[in-house]
C-alpha cells in the first residue's frame, strides 16, 4: 500500500498507572516541548489497578521472566504495585483532570486507553457487546467530562481488543483506534466482519519488549530503534512509566537520531486525517497473535494480499 507518508513517526503514548499520569506525563510533556513535537496520549479513564497484575507472575507464562529484564519494581514503585491488593486503586483521570487537560493545552492529542487498564487488558476478549459497551460508554462519559469534548480516538490496553468496542467506534463517530501491531493502517474484520473504523497499529516494537535482549544501554536502544524506522509511516508506542520515568534519555536520544535521518513526529489523529476518504486502505482481519518479548496475548493485522 502507497501512502503519502514520508520518514513519519506517529508518536503514541500509553499511560497505564496513576503515577505514570501524574509524574510522568509532565516530563514528557516537557521533553515534546523542547524538540517541538505533538503526540497522542492514551489515558485510562478509572482506577489505576496495577497490583492486580502480580497475579500475572504465577498465571502467566512468559510474565516473570519478562518482569525481571524489565525490572518491575524499579519502573513502577512499591505504591503502584500495591494499587487493587492492600491500598485502594487511585482514579487516573479524575484525580489528573489538570494533567489531562495540560496535554491537550499543549496542542498534543488525548484519548481513551480503557476504562480500568487492568480489566480491560485480561478480560475484554471474552466480554459481550452489552458489557464492552457499557466499560467504553463509561470511559467516554469521563473523558468529555473532564474535556468538554467528545473523544474520538481509542488505544487498546495491552493490545487487547474486541469486535463490539471496534463497532462502538465506528457507531460513535471515533476518527480511528489504534489496538493492534501491525505494518500500516487498515480497515479491520474481526468476528467475521469489516467494521468502518480506521486502525493505526503499533509498527515497531515497545521499548520494554527489546531492553536487555537488543541492549541494555540507553544510546544503543535508541540506535536500534533508528534502525529499525520504515522510509514511510512508523507507529511507536512509548509508555510514561518507562520513557517519562527512567528511560527519558532513550527517548531523547532516538528523536535526536531520528531526526538527523529526516523523520518528523505526527500525532495520530493528523495521520487518521490524512487517511480519511482513502480508497487504498486496505481491508485486514485482525486475529490474537504473540509478539516477541510480550508474554500473553495481543491483537494483531494480518497482512492482506492486496498491501
Ligand atoms: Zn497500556
Amino acid at each position: 500500500m502507497k501512502h503519502d507518508f514520508r520518514k513519519v513517526i506517529g508518536l503514541k503514548v500509553d499511560v497505564d498507572t496513576y503515577e505514570g499520569m501524574k509524574n510522568g506525563v509532565p516530563k514528557l510533556l516537557d521533553c515534546l516541548n523542547q524538540f517541538n513535537i505533538k503526540a497522542s496520549f492514551f489515558v485510562p479513564m478509572g482506577r489505576d489497578h496495577t497490583g492486580w497484575t502480580v497475579k500475572r507472575v504465577f498465571t502467566r507464562r512468559g510474565f516473570l521472566k519478562k518482569a525481571n529484564r524489565v525490572g518491575v519494581l524499579e519502573t513502577y514503585g512499591m505504591r503502584t504495585l500495591m494499587y487493587g491488593l492492600l491500598l485502594p486503586g487511585p482514579k487516573i483521570a479524575e484525580k489528573n483532570r489538570s494533567v489531562l487537560r495540560e496535554i491537550v493545552e499543549q496542542g498534543h492529542e488525548a484519548g481513551i486507553h480503557g476504562y480500568d487498564h487492568v480489566i480491560w487488558h485480561d478480560r475484554v476478549k471474552k466480554w459481550d457487546e452489552v458489557k464492552t459497551s457499557a466499560i467504553l460508554i463509561r470511559a467516554c462519559r469521563k473523558y468529555e467530562d473532564i474535556l468538554g469534548v467528545k473523544a474520538h480516538s481509542f488505544a487498546a490496553p495491552g493490545w487487547m481488543i474486541n469486535p463490539y468496542a471496534l463497532q462502538f467506534f465506528e457507531n460513535n463517530g471515533f476518527l480511528y483506534s489504534s489496538d493492534t501491531r501491525g505494518v500500516s493502517p487498515f480497515l479491520p474484520i474481526m468476528g467475521d466482519r469489516p467494521i468502518n473504523i480506521l486502525q493505526i497499529p503499533t509498527t515497531l516494537p515497545t521499548l520494554d519488549e527489546v531492553v536487555g535482549i537488543a541492549g541494555s544501554e540507553p544510546h544503543l536502544l535508541a540506535g536500534y530503534f533508528k534502525d529499525l524506522l520504515s522510509e514511510n509511516l512508523n507507529i511507536l508506542t512509548i509508555h510514561t512509566e518507562l520513557e517519562g520515568k527512567r528511560w527519558l534519555g532513550f527517548l531523547m536520544d532516538f528523536i535526536r537520531l531520528a531526526n538527523e535521518q529526516g523523520f518528523t513526529f505526527m500525532r495520530l489523529t493528523d495521520i487518521a486525517q490524512m487517511l480519511k476518504g482513502k480508497n487504498s486502505i486496505p481491508r485486514c482481519k485482525i486475529f490474537y497473535g504473540h509478539v516477541e518479548g510480550r508474554a500473553g496475548e495481543v491483537s494483531c493485522q494480518k497482512p492482506s494480499d492486496l498491501s
